[in-house]
């Protein structure tokens, strides 16, 4: 595989970009070599600058559940660019994408668009902390919500495929505010629920843990979390950013039938522009400002582009059926896929169209249990997949996805393709 074109841009990028990317994980410090560098994908493709194609499941970490440029989403958004592209007032599609959210997702009486993941966590912890005049906030280890100040303590993914899970530059006084319990791990969230009663204004979780690998909850985790939030008079967030429209059209929420108090969405609800929300019930709601004192605000927030791009992809996705073929698309991939490196200890995770798979013979149920993979022997797996034409994520602690537009052939490629590199491992 030539990777001369990348390997000259990097050279380049790292003279003014730090380690040539603007988002750590794309480095490919972990996994080693030259990051491709992407000139445009179609579908299930992804081509380099080189002329490499390969078939993507990293779907820019989650967004594009369509595959890339679906013919519908850029037919809207190009006729919403010749109708400009901010105004910075209110316009008839937020109101749309309003209605669309709130009638999928129940927990959500209200909802306020920002312009990334980051910033809908951001503004949750902020009004759940202004609402309930509490200050503590319970996450928990290997979950990661954006590079959020008081959320990047253990924050699994990045941080955890660089061995540094905390940041520098997070004040002692903030981080302390952070309390961290484990997953799937309710005696972990009662203790310190018993410890600091009153003072928790939150806990957020990802429904399905995505960003320390992928990790379900155990039967029993997410109602026990709705249990002990109440009885405390703390609210429980779903951070389902990568969740949300992911693993159904009302997210994991909808899936398990939890009923958080707040919700955050990115990812898909943006088409792939930069997009996120938050929302949840209208009492909590209304402590926003303008309403209420906790302030938040965003100048290209409900963006047009952005929200048609979100919304055209939400239509799509309401129609009958299509659920049900990223179900029947993801299992014939894990099964394939199984089967290909039989004999390799590995941990295969499943949910509808999300996958991972850990390179260990621990079950894998939380941060400690995710760390007892063989990220050397991922590495390998890694470097032998991209160079057979598949593209994931280049980290053992990331997730996979399958869209609507892979094709069989597709995912009968990279079977294929697995049981070849597998022979190498
Ligand atoms: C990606 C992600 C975020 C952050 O979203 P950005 O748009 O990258 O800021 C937050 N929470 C979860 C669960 C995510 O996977």
């Amino acid at each position: 595989m030539k990777l001369d074109t990348s390997i000259a841009l990097m050279e380049k990028a790292k003279k003014m970009i730090p380690a040539g990317v603007n988002s750590p994980v794309r480095a490919y410090l972990s996994v080693g070599g030259n990051p491709p560098f992407i000139k445009e994908a179609q579908g299930a493709k992804i081509t380099d600058v080189d002329g490499n194609t390969y078939i993507d499941y990293v779907a820019s970490w989650g967004p594009m559940i369509l595959g890339h440029a679906h013919p519908k989403v850029v037919e809207a958004i190009k006729a919403a660019a010749e109708r400009g592209t901010s105004y910075g007032a209110p316009t008839p599609l937020e109101v749309e994408m309003a209605e669309e959210i709130v009638a999928a997702v129940p927990s959500m009486d209200w909802v306020r668009m920002v312009s990334s993941g980051t910033e809908a966590t951001m503004s949750a912890l902020r009004l759940a902390r202004g609402f309930t005049g509490r200050t503590k906030i319970v996450k928990f280890e290997g979950c990661y919500h954006g590079h959020v100040d008081s959320l990047l303590v253990k924050a699994g993914s990045g941080g955890m495929t660089f061995g540094t899970p905390d940041s520098a530059g997070i004040p002692e006084g903030l981080a302390r505010e952070t309390l961290i319990a484990t997953y799937n791990g309710l005696a972990s969230v009662e203790a310190l629920f018993s410890r600091h009663p009153g003072e928790i204004a939150a806990v957020i979780v990802e429904p399905i843990a995505g960003n320390m690998g992928m990790i379900p909850p155990r039967e029993g985790f997410l109602e026990g979390l709705r249990e002990i939030t109440r009885k405390d008079g703390a609210l429980l967030i779903f951070d389902e950013v990568i969740t949300g429209f992911r693993v159904g059209f009302s997210g994991a929420q909808g899936r398990f039938g939890i009923d958080p108090d707040m919700t955050c969405l990115g990812k898909i609800i943006g088409g792939g522009l930069p997009v996120g929300a938050f929302g949840g019930k209208a009492e909590i709601m209304e402590a926003i400002a303008p309403l209420g004192p906790v302030y938040q605000a965003g100048t290209l927030s409900g963006n047009p582009l952005a929200v048609t791009a979100g919304l055209t992809t939400l239509r799509i996705l309401k129609k009958e059926g299509i659920y049900e073929q990223l179900e029947e698309m993801g299992a014939y991939l894990a099964k394939g896929v199984g089967e290909a490196g039989a004999g390799i200890p590995v941990q295969s995770h499943r949910i509808g169209s999300m996958f991972c798979n850990f390179f260990t013979e621990t079950p894998v149920v939380d941060y400690a249990t995710a760390k007892t993979s063989d990220t050397e022997r991922f590495a390998r797996f890694f470097s032998g997949l991209l160079s057979e034409g598949i593209y994931i994520a280049p980290s053992q602690f990331e997730t996979g996805f399958v869209s609507t537009a892979h094709t069989r052939e597709d995912l009968d490629r990279t079977i294929e393709a697995v049981a070849r590199v597998a022979k190498s491992l």
